[in-house]
């Protein structure tokens, strides 16, 4: 390997970062990590720490899982490549779909179309939203609606339907006809409203107030993450997503989650949706389902849709759509032994409990410090300190202090990720007790 110095130094000369400013990386070297095993990372300068970022919210099972690994190896060996394009598949994609429609079938979902990551699965649900309203006759549903503080990837298509300006200006235009309801975010909302069941109520009104104005036989898709997670974690109340869904249905509209985070586990429950009850018409995922070893991603198609395709006489169900690495055999194979793995290890127990673990920790901590204006999770691993430089006005915290807090912490032995005043909190799900502790008490020395 080539020396540290070596490293930093072609780092900011040869490469731009993802969400990055690109002349930022000398003055702001980022860690350069170099192996990792269970939930530690190890850097450049050796260095070793907690991840509890779980990689970028996908290393669910850590990153010693060795099924995984011998999976990915065995299928190298055998069938490096094939595509899935019309007139070959291949062994491993099938069962992967097989084993995906058994895991989803609660979820109502029952058809799986492959992809090679969550930006692609989130525009592949948008573009079969369109197609299947077209199939039955409603040409002019295209339109599509999503939440304030959303994250959806960064295509054309889920950058127009994000809720972030950052994700959003430097690349407008975008879609037309996409808009966006407040979130129901009890810290900050437009209806100064700090009940989170009260406020579940008005985003739900505010959803059927732009349906309203906007015709709901314009609208292809309401698309939402069952708990947000880019934005900053914010859950919901337990009655909104339901509620999402009741409005969808009633208006025609389809439901997509966006469940590239929270399927697999994240939330505690094997899904988002299961989490909150609901069946959404698609689902879309990324992420976990190869533990971050493998780009891959599959959005999963509700029983209704597929019969409006399959059965379709009119010809317009033909899929015009898809990538060179939907159903790698590769990835299907990692797919495959993480998806046994995840049952095998009942990994959303373990999110939940230490989930809650870390939920109260998080709380303790903002008993202590001024600096925390809100705590979020209590939904599995997912969890989120907002900063603020004065609780009473909730004046953001400045990026320098929130900067020194996440190198404090990491020198104290945790890996967190800052996201605008937010630190954010998602570990691996095979998290001990020992490791969240670890975790809690470098942050508590970051502040
Ligand atoms: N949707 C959600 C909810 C996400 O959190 C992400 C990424 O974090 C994406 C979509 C985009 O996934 P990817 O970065 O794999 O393209």
């Amino acid at each position: 390997m080539k020396d540290s110095n070596f490293l930093k130094e072609h780092n900011a000369k040869s490469l731009w970062h993802p969400m990055a400013h690109p002349g930022d990386s000398l003055a702001n070297p980022p860690a350069i990590i170099t192996s990792a095993q269970g939930v530690k990372i190890t850097d450049v300068d050796g260095h070793e720490v907690v991840d509890a970022v779980g990689g970028l919210w996908n290393v669910n099972l850590g990153f010693s899982c060795q099924p995984v690994k011998d999976a990915i190896a065995a299928q190298l060996d055998v069938l490096p490549y094939y595509s899935t394009f019309r007139g070959t598949t291949n062994d491993q994609v099938i069962q992967l779909a097989e084993e995906l429609r058994k895991f989803f079938a609660p979820d109502g979902l029952t058809r799986a179309f492959f992809t090679s990551g969550g930006s692609d699965s989130v525009e592949t649900a948008l573009r079969l939203a369109r197609q299947y309203h077209k199939i039955r006759g409603e040409e002019g549903r295209t339109k599509f609606l999503s939440l304030k503080k959303g994250y959806h990837g960064t295509h054309m298509g889920g950058a127009s339907v994000n809720g972030n300006a950052n994700f959003r200006t430097q690349y407008e235009p975008l879609l037309p006809g996409c808009h966006h309801i407040p979130a129901p975010y009890t810290y900050r909302n437009p209806f100064n409203e700090s009940g989170p069941e009260r406020l579940a109520q008005l985003c739900l009104q505010a959803l059927e107030d732009e349906i309203a104005f906007q015709g709901a036989g314009t609208i292809a898709a309401f698309i939402m993450e069952p708990v947000l997670g880019a934005g900053g974690v914010i859950p919901p109340h337990k009655s909104f997503m339901p509620g999402v869904r009741e409005i969808c249905s009633k208006h025609g509209i389809l439901l997509i989650a966006d469940e590239v985070i929270t399927a697999f586990g994240r939330t505690g429950s094997w899904s988002g949706s299961r989490h909150w009850g609901v069946q959404p018409d698609m689902m879309a995922t990324a992420k976990a389902i190869t533990n971050g070893y493998f780009p891959f991603g599959a959005v999963m198609i509700a029983d209704h849709m597929t019969e409006t395709f399959e059965k379709d006489t009119t010809g317009k169900a033909a899929i015009g759509h898809g990538y060179t690495y939907s159903g790698h055999p590769v990835g299907a194979a990692a797919a495959l032994a993480c998806l046994a793995e995840t049952q095998r290890l009942n990994v959303p127990e373990n999110a939940a409990a230490r989930g809650a673990q870390i939920h109260r920790g998080l709380l303790a901590l903002q008993e202590k410090y001024e600096l925390i204006g809100d705590v979020r999770g209590g939904h599995g691993l997912m969890c989120a300190l907002e900063l603020v430089s004065d609780r009473a006005t909730k004046a953001a915290v400045d990026k320098k202090t929130i900067g020194k807090l996440q190198k404090v912490a990491y020198e104290a032995g945790a890996m967190v990720r800052v996201s605008g005043p937010n630190i954010i909190l998602s570990p691996p799900l095979v998290l001990s007790d020992a490791e969240a502790a670890t975790i809690l008490s470098a942050l508590d020395s970051g502040f």
